[in-house]
């Protein structure tokens, strides 16, 4: 007899409340995400599914950032390895947002620098794009690499959007037989749209004809 069905499921989210029926995160949690994905951007007023600020690209998101509830979910998705929550949350952000997955031939996602790897032990936009690809049977491709690039805090302006762009290269190793008709393009927070914007650039035309742009989270900052 296994134990663990007569065992309450603990929370996935916080590993202390025991879940909700239907859900693997407990009504705390559940209540926590809710609040997020309905709180409305500082700039325009509007919840994020609706949120019509000008962003480069066609860019989707499920929630702000910068709340203590966002900035804990985000830290836990950088620490945590259990995949399962990044499943969850791939999949309350994809349904949050209106995003049709199936609509996609690949996944793809920005990658974290080495410094940041190293520090986290985990690329948070590469389990988001496999989380995505496994809950809805796309494939995820693994084509940008990124390449040296100065600190970008100690540039100009301008000087960060030319090392962005000098930042990521399409991997040398990836060959396709004709581009893609349409890819997702993942990252965790879009700030100011420039990273993804460069990555976006970087994909369409030799790996993907469009581009859509999908992070959890953008900052929350008025003009
Ligand atoms: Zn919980
Ligand atoms: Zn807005």
């Amino acid at each position: 007899m296994k134990l663990n069905h007569l065992l309450p499921i603990t929370c996935i989210i916080c590993r202390y409340n025991v879940a909700h029926k239907e859900f693997p995160v407990c009504a705390d949690c559940l209540h926590h995400l809710q609040t997020l994905l309905t709180t409305e951007c500082r700039t325009c007023g509007r919840v994020p599914s609706a949120c019509t600020c000008p962003r480069s690209d066609n860019h989707r998101f499920a929630f702000f950032y910068g709340s203590p509830v966002s900035q804990g979910l985000i830290y836990l998705l950088k620490t945590d390895t259990d995949k399962r929550v990044m499943e969850f949350v791939a999949r309350l952000a994809v349904n949050a947002c209106g995003l049709k997955p199936e609509a996609f031939d690949a996944v793809a996602y920005v990658p974290r620098s080495k410094k940041n790897l190293y520090f986290h032990g985990v690329d948070q936009a590469r389990e988001l794009a496999k989380a995505i690809s496994a809950v809805y049977g796309i494939p995820a491709i693994d084509c940008i690499r990124r390449v040296g690039g100065k600190e970008q805090k100690l540039l100009s302006r301008d000087e960060r959007m030319k090392n962005m762009k000098s930042s990521f290269v399409i991997k040398e190793d990836f060959h396709i037989e004709k581009p893609y008709k349409k890819i997702l393009l993942v990252d965790d927070v879009y700030t100011t749209g420039a990273t993804t914007k460069t990555c976006a650039s970087l994909l369409r035309g030799r790996v993907s004809d469009s581009v859509v742009v999908f992070t959890l989270a953008k900052t929350n900052f008025l003009k």
